[in-house]
């Protein structure tokens, strides 16, 4: 018999490796609205204030081939897999999108889905570029208050101050148990199986969210209880640096080379997670400040040494042994950001690795040669 922390690590793998099966069915559960968004700078907190359930889109599985009559073929594969999921019906428990000023690709995809991918409601939350600017947090609260409202006006609903209050102190709940597992792999990595971190991610950014943190508290009582075990594996202590990572099978093949993935840079790990909401401010205000303050992504801009100074600060705090960059092909923001990422590193003596991926990842023996090699010179 498994033990019910056992129990939600399968429910999160099952739900992390079938989102639409998960979707379709909590929707018929509990009659919630689904809106499907692509990057962590969507306001997920007021999506669950107005009564519905956000939903992160990961892009397909399968063959892309409706998708390249709309977008050229040097798109980011999350883009032409999310299109190409939609134009085949595959998203069709969504009752809408929202997209987030991000990257050119994401911008360019909006318009694109509002013409083709025929969901009734679309809305553009267009956040600020530069966070760093005496303006930014004004325009910020403003985009904030506009996406409130066409969110009511979408879903015909009031959102009320203190529905917005019950979801940031939720998400707030969410981050710091999804941190706190981070945090518990990182003392002692063989606490969670080796993807059990991943697939916990993926599902909190698709389940229903008050269920995610009832489980997910569940999760790490077991876990913090859990009998002793070890803190020094012997492997080298690894983190994981790019944008989206839907590769569970890399966590394994790390370890088989002598390494533990221990912490990452991820759009879909630690910056989604990543900085509470202050409950004691105004909460569009508390909300905009979190993204200011929050690990920028390369798709936004805060100073231009921040995302350096980051990664070597999580090197320092979670000793890490070494880096690998995950560039996801054809990602212009992480492309442009890697070379003086790499150089930051280099110039403070952190080694690193660059490991370009798509929708496959490498043949799995490839993989496994790479890292040993990476790992045996660490
Ligand atoms: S890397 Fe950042 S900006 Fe790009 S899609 Fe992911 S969360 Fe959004
Ligand atoms: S930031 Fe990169 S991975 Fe994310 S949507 Fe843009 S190009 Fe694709």
């Amino acid at each position: 018999m498994m033990n019910p922390h056992e129990e939600i690590l399968k429910k999160f793998q099952a739900v992390s490796e079938n989102p639409h099966a998960y979707a379709k069915s909590a929707k018929e559960r509990t009659g919630k609205k689904i809106l499907g968004f692509f990057c962590s700078y969507m306001p997920e907190e007021l999506v669950h204030a107005a009564g519905a359930i956000p939903f992160r889109i990961f892009g397909t599985v399968g063959d892309i081939e409706l998708a390249e009559s709309h977008l050229q073929s040097y798109c980011c594969s999350l883009v032409r897999g999310g299109l190409e999921d939609a134009l085949r019906g595959r998203l069709d428990f969504l009752d809408g999108t929202v997209f987030p000023h991000t990257c050119d690709s994401i911008q360019r995809l909006s318009d694109i889905w509002r013409l083709n991918a025929g969901f009734a409601i679309h809305i553009d939350a267009v956040l600020p570029v530069k966070l760093d600017t005496p303006s930014a947090r004004q325009y910020m609260i403003d985009v904030l208050a506009g996406f409130r409202s066409d969110l009511e006006k979408a879903l015909n609903i009031e959102i009320t101050d203190n529905d917005i209050a019950g979801a940031i102190a939720l998400y707030n709940r969410i981050r710091s148990g999804l941190l706190a597992l981070y945090r518990l792999r990182s003392e002692k990595p063989d606490v969670i199986p080796k993807s059990g971190v991943y697939h916990a991610m993926r599902a909190a950014m698709v389940m229903d969210r008050e269920a995610l943190a009832k489980d997910l508290g569940i999760l790490l009582d077991a876990l913090e209880n859990a009998p002793a075990v070890t803190s020094d594996t012997g492997r080298k202590r690894v983190m994981l640096s790019g944008g989206i990572c839907s590769h569970p099978d890399i966590y394994g093949i790390i370890k088989e080379a002598g390494g533990d993935v221990v912490w990452d840079d991820l759009c879909t790990g630690v910056r989604y997670a990543d900085g509470a909401i202050d409950t004691s401010e105004e909460p569009l205000a508390a909300i905009a400040d979190r993204y200011i303050r929050r690990v920028t992504c390369p798709a936004k801009h805060m100073s231009s040494t921040a995302r350096g100074e980051h990664l070597a600060s999580a090197v320092r705090s979670q000793k890490i042994d070494g880096v690998v960059f995950l560039l996801l092909k054809f990602c212009d923001p992480h492309a442009f950001d890697y070379p003086y990422l790499k150089e930051y590193l280099d110039r403070q003596r952190i080694p690193s690795m660059l490991l370009e991926i798509e929708e496959q990842p490498p043949p799995e023996g490839q993989l496994r040669t790479r890292f040993e090699t990476f790992i045996d010179m660490l």
